[in-house]
């Protein structure tokens, strides 16, 4: 899901809405605005009116589903939107499903164009971020995977400014875990799964922290509350392997190879120490909606010498311009909507 970094000169916003039909309305909140009108359920698009899901649904008690969350980047001088790798999110999708032990009933490639068509549909030209979502929608009281009737969804929803404070995150090691793999795996985007790095995401603001890093049951550092994590210590860069408990993330792959085409070495896959985000050299946190965050401290240590790393913030840079079709680089990582565009 979303990365919750610290937000600046971002509160509360809703736009075009009338103060007495406020409450009926879909709010905006944080970075994200008001989500867009037509939204994609079982194979029809439709106004999200039509598409409320009921409250006795499997997957409202039980967090019975899986979801995705895609980056759309829109460039104003070209006026084109760019969606950044969402096969590779929709071929996650089916792997979180078979996890579940489910099928989506339609291909990547074929979701990749229902994206294209739902970006379309909603005259889509700001920022956005898609949100596919497979769940247990039938009204089963009993808890189980099977014989559930399930709805298959994307929504779009506009991001508003900049995910991310540039100076930088303070971060805390969670006194909660990220679930074994052995009871909630984590390699699946899981929605019930979101309760841990929620209560994490909270316990860390409320101690006056920006984010909240989660080890595993075995005390190795996994990932943030919703990103992945890197560290270097001098001219290496590591990171926790997949079987560290990780969401095995879309942006952490492209961050291991621009690194390694950075820095002329391969990103090291292995389980970080805690006291190692004491000593090292630098740390950032990656995914969808922030790219690349900068930590600046870690239980109150800094890293490095406490401003944000010169490397993680050209790496940010490299991202958003491969996001926003700037740079040709890795252009096979993008797909742009719009058909014709202005440069
Ligand atoms: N870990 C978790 C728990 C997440 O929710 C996310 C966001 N999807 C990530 C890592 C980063 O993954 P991605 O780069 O695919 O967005």
């Amino acid at each position: 899901m979303l990365a919750g970094f610290r937000l600046r000169n971002i509160g509360q916003v809703t736009f075009g809405v009338d103060a007495e039909a406020e409450e009926d309305m879909p709010q905006a909140a944080g970075p994200f605005g008001v989500p867009y009108p037509t939204v994609f359920v079982d194979g029809e698009f439709v106004d999200s009116s039509q598409a409320a899901i009921s409250i006795h649904a499997n997957v409202v008690s039980y967090g019975t589903g899986t979801f995705e969350g895609i980056r759309a980047t829109y460039n104003p001088d070209r006026d084109q939107l760019y969606l950044m790798e969402p096969k590779a999110h929709y071929e996650r999708l089916h792997r979180s499903a078979n996890v579940l032990g489910w099928q989506v009933p339609l291909s990547p490639e074929h979701l990749t164009d229902v994206s294209v068509e739902l970006v379309k549909r909603n005259g889509i030209r700001t920022n956005a971020y898609l949100r596919p979502l497979f769940v247990l929608a039938g009204a089963e009281l009993t808890v189980k995977m099977h014989g559930i009737s399930k709805q298959l969804s994307i929504a779009a929803t506009p991001v508003i400014g900049d995910y991310v404070a540039l100076d930088g995150l303070r971060c805390k090691v969670s006194s909660w875990r990220r679930s074994p793999d052995t009871v909630l795996p984590g390699r699946a985007k899981i929605c019930g799964s979101y309760v841990t790095s929620a209560l994490a995401k909270t316990e860390a603001i409320n101690a006056g922290y920006d984010e909240a890093l989660l080890m595993t049951a075995a005390g190795h550092i996994a990932e943030g509350t919703t990103a992945n994590i890197f560290m270097r210590r001098g001219d290496s860069w590591v990171t926790p392997s997949v079987t560290d408990d990780i969401l095995e993330g879309i942006t952490r792959s492209q961050v291991m190879t621009l690194l390694a085409e950075h820095t002329g070495r391969e990103v090291t896959e292995r389980s970080i120490h805690r006291s190692e985000l004491h000593v090292c050299d630098e740390v950032f946190l990656c995914g969808t909606a922030a790219l690349v965050a900068p930590v600046v401290s870690v239980d109150d240590r800094p890293v490095g010498d406490g401003k944000p790393g010169s490397i993680g913030l050209q790496i940010l840079q490299e991202l958003r311009q491969i996001a926003s079709g700037e740079s040709d680089r890795h252009g096979d990582w993008v797909v742009p909507v719009y058909d014709s565009t202005k440069g």
